[in-house]
C-alpha cells in the first residue's frame, strides 16, 4: 500500500548535508522529512575525521550518529526510502518512493556524489521505464507470470526478490558483486523458494528495442543471453539521470547546478553537499545544508 505524505521541506540524503539541513527546517518548526537511500553516506565508511571543527579525531560513523540524533531530537523525521521519481518544477512538488507519494513545498536534494551515467549498465538509461525498474512495489504486478530479472546483492535486493516472488513474477537474481560466506542464508531462502540465483555474475547489458528484451549475464569470462520482460536493478539508484529528467540543470561535471545560495534552476528546490561538487567535505556539506534549509525557509514565508 502507498502511503500519501505530506511535509513542509522534503530533504533526500541523510548524510551531513542532508541532516544539517533537517535540522534547520525541523528546528523553526515546520515539517522535515529525510529520504535515506539504499546507498548509505559516504561517512557510513567509518573513517577517522580530523578536520571536522570541534574534534580533534572523531571516527565518521560516530559523528554521522550525532547529526542523525540531533536532528531527530528537534523532530525531523527519517523514511529509509530512495527518491525513485521527481516531479519539482510546480507548486507543490512530488516525489515517489518505494512505499510513499510524497508531497512537499520546498525539496533540498543532498544525494551526495552523483552516481554517473557511465556506471550504469549498457540499456539501463533507455530502456528505464521501459522494463528496467528500481521498484518491486512499485511495477512488480506489470510482470505477474513473466520471467523477470533482479540485480543485487544488499538486505534490501533480498527482500526485494521475495516480493516478485510473491507477486508471482518469475524472478532469477544475478548478484553482480562476490557472493561472500555471510550472504549464502539469505541466498538459502531464495532458492528454496525456487528462485534462480546466479551467484558471481555480472550484469553486462539490458537489451530490447522499445522494451526490455534480454540480458547479457557473464562469469568467468563466459557470457550468456536470457530473455526476461523486465529488469529491477537493486543498486544505487543513477541520480544524474533522475535529475536531468526532473528539469534539473547541471554542470560540466554532471553535478547539480546552484548559485551561491544554493539555489537550483527551480524554484523551491535545493541542493546541497557532494551533490553539488563543492568542496567535497563533511565541513562544506554542513554548511551548504544550513543554506539551503535557511533559503528553503525563507522560500516558505514568501
Ligand atoms: C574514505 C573517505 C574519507 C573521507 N575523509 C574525509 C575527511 O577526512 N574529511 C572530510 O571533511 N571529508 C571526508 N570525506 C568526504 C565526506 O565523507 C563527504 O564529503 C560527505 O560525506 C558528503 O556529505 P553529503 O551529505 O553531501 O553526502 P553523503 O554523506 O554521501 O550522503 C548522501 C546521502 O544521500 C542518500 N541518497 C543518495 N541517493 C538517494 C536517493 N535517490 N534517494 C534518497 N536518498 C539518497 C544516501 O543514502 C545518503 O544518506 C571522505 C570520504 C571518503 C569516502
Amino acid at each position: 500500500m502507498v502511503k500519501n505524505i505530506k511535509t513542509d521541506v522534503l530533504i533526500i540524503g541523510a548524510g551531513p548535508a542532508g541532516l544539517t539541513a533537517a535540522l534547520y527546517v525541523a528546528r523553526a518548526g515546520k515539517k522535515a522529512l529525510v529520504l535515506e537511500g539504499r546507498n548509505p553516506s559516504r561517512m557510513a565508511i567509518g573513517y577517522e575525521i580530523e578536520n571536522y571543527p570541534g574534534f580533534l579525531s572523531i571516527n565518521s560513523q560516530e559523528l554521522l550518529n550525532k547529526f542523525l540524533e540531533q536532528a531527530r531530537h528537534h523532530g525531523a523525521e527519517i523514511l529509509k526510502e530512495d527518491a525513485l521519481a521527481l516531479a519539482l518544477e510546480a507548486q507543490p512538488k512530488y516525489v515517489t518512493t518505494r512505499s510513499a507519494f510524497i508531497e512537499a513545498r520546498a525539496v533540498i536534494i543532498a544525494t551526495g556524489k552523483p552516481f554517473s551515467k557511465e556506471r550504469m549498465i549498457p540499456g539501463e538509461e533507455e530502456l528505464t521505464g521501459r522494463g528496467v525498474s528500481y521498484c518491486a512495489t512499485c511495477d512488480g504486478p506489470l510482470y505477474r507470470g513473466r520471467e523477470v530479472l533482479a540485480y543485487g546483492l544488499s538486505e534490501e535486493a533480498m527482500d526485494e526478490v521475495l516480493e516478485l516472488d510473491q507477486m508471482g513474477c518469475k524472478v532469477k537474481l544475478v548478484t553482480g558483486r562476490k557472493v561472500k560466506p555471510e550472504h549464502e542464508p539469505e541466498l538459502e531462502k531464495l532458492r528454496a523458494r525456487g528462485i534462480t540465483v546466479l551467484a558471481n555474475y555480472e550484469l553486462k547489458a539490458i537489451v530490447g528495442e522499445k522494451r526490455v528484451e534480454k540480458v547479457v549475464v557473464e562469469k568467468d569470462g563466459q557470457q550468456e543471453e536470457i530473455p526476461v520482460s523486465a529488469v529491477f536493478v537493486f543498486r544505487e539508484i543513477p541520480s544524474t539521470s533522475l535529475f536531468t529528467k526532473a528539469g534539473l540543470q547541471l554542470d560540466q561535471k554532471q553535478c547539480l547546478l546552484v548559485d551561491r545560495n544554493q539555489k537550483t534552476n527551480l524554484e523551491g528546490v535545493y541542493a546541497a553537499g557532494d551533490v553539488t561538487c563543492g568542496s567535497l567535505q563533511v565541513a562544506s556539506a554542513v554548511g551548504e545544508g544550513c543554506v539551503a534549509a535557511m533559503q528553503a525557509l525563507a522560500y516558505l514565508r514568501k
